[in-house]
């Protein structure tokens, strides 16, 4: 048997590309954050991660420049070895203080960050439990540790409850849940999780990549809910709010002295190299001094999800930036997804087995910077579109 023979009988994607839509690895030419250009024509930006819009925010690019200056492009080995930067200690502590943890650790992705410090804590016979829409990285993280993996509905406190209770005295676990979950745009509910983790001695994880930044004027949903304390792990993404590249995790420093030493995605990786701790500290200096910035999101993010529902759409529990437009099939949402992007308006386009069957959907996010005149004009464009879809009646 080749063990190509999966590659070669793969369709799916050429299916989607041959009918003209197939909405991924769309490059862009240029991009000013509210808009970017595609084959040489600009769209509105309704799909990026750039919810304070600090991508192109002149101070982050200087810091970013100027750190390449000094220290040069690349790290060129891990943190351990010859990787760490000042800079690096300086990112960590203010992190520490900024989601008021003890220590912070930093890695070169998000996506390590969850990796390594999941699959270095849970080991044989420990078990990890998941929210069934948590992000894949948990799950991977899960994957590659040796610990059991257990998953509860979707903000299900009720189904949580009998996963943590089924679980013997004896046995380690560690819950981990996004905080503001990256689809659906709602909030893990940590006030009524934290006691059942407490009751069952289970220690709490919160994957705050999509909080940082948006929640509680930046500072997180853990934050946001009054739980840091009762929170032992607070991860955070750069590629986000930060504007830059690379992840932390935050917490007692016993812990993450342990992860520092021991999550192999940290200590067998490259460090994140200067430009990208440049524009991340930038940026952090940017949330604290200017959180009218994350006031101007929640504006925009209301006019918005207020616009979406009047028109009738379905944005699921959405409370934050993140706003789903759910339409259900897969091949309405992709032609769905094309008809806005021809008509000027760039969104997320989820099918399965990103999202469950029959729960396709079309992801728009905010951010500080867009207008209220560009949030009426994608919502104009939305009106069009959906009503020659017949997704609006
Ligand atoms: N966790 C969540 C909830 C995410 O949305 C992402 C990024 N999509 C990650 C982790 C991974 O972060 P990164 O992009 O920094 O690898």
């Amino acid at each position: 048997m080749d063990i190509f023979r999966k590659c070669q009988e793969y369709q799916l994607a050429r299916i989607a590309q041959a009918s003209g839509y197939y909405p991924y690895f769309k490059p862009i030419q240029n991009s000013e954050g509210t808009e970017a250009v595609f084959d040489g024509r600009k769209v509105l930006m309704l799909g990026s991660n750039n919810y304070l819009g600090l991508t192109t925010e002149p101070r982050v690019r200087e810091a970013a420049i100027e750190a390449t200056k000094r220290f040069g492009t690349s790290c060129t080995g891990s943190r351990l070895q010859n990787g760490t930067l000042e800079i690096h200690l300086e990112l960590e502590n203010r992190l520490a203080r900024f989601v008021g943890k003890e220590t912070a650790l930093v890695f070169s992705t998000g996506y390590q960050v969850n990796l390594g410090v999941i699959s270095c804590l849970v080991g044989k016979g420990d078990v990890i439990v998941t929210d069934k829409e948590d992000h894949a990285s948990i799950i991977d993280g899960a994957m590659l540790g040796r610990g059991e993996l257990r998953r509860f509905g979707h903000n299900n406190v009720g189904h949580f409850d009998r996963v943590l209770k089924s679980l013997g005295e004896e046995t380690g676990a560690l819950v981990a849940v996004d905080g503001l979950y990256s689809v659906g745009g709602d909030l893990a509910p940590l006030p009524e999780m934290i006691p059942l983790c407490r009751q069952y001695g289970a220690r709490l994880m919160v994957d705050d990549a999509h909080g940082l930044g948006v929640m509680a004027r930046g500072r997180g949903t853990a934050t946001h809910f009054g739980v840091t304390d009762d929170v032992d792990l607070i991860m955070g993404t750069f590629s986000k709010s930060f504007a830059s590249l690379g992840g932390f995790i935050a917490g007692d420093e016993e812990i993450i002295h342990y992860i520092k030493h021991q999550a192999r995605a940290f200590i067998f990786s490259a460090a994140m190299p200067a430009s990208n701790i440049a524009a991340a500290l930038a940026a952090l200096d940017i949330i604290e001094k200017e959180p009218e910035r994350v006031d101007r999101l929640w504006e925009v993010a209301g006019r918005m999800r207020d616009g979406l529902k009047g028109l009738g759409l379905d944005t699921g529990d959405s409370v934050s930036p993140i706003i789903p437009i759910i339409i259900g099939g897969m091949e309405p949402t992709l032609i769905a997804w094309k008809a806005l992007f021809d008509a000027g308006v760039y969104t997320n386009a989820f099918v399965p087995p990103g999202v469950p069957e029959g729960r396709s959907l079309l992801r728009t996010s905010c951010m500080a910077t867009h207008t209220d005149e560009q949030i009426d004009q994608a919502l104009n464009i939305i009106e069009n579109v959906g009503r020659q879809l017949g997704l609006i009646a």
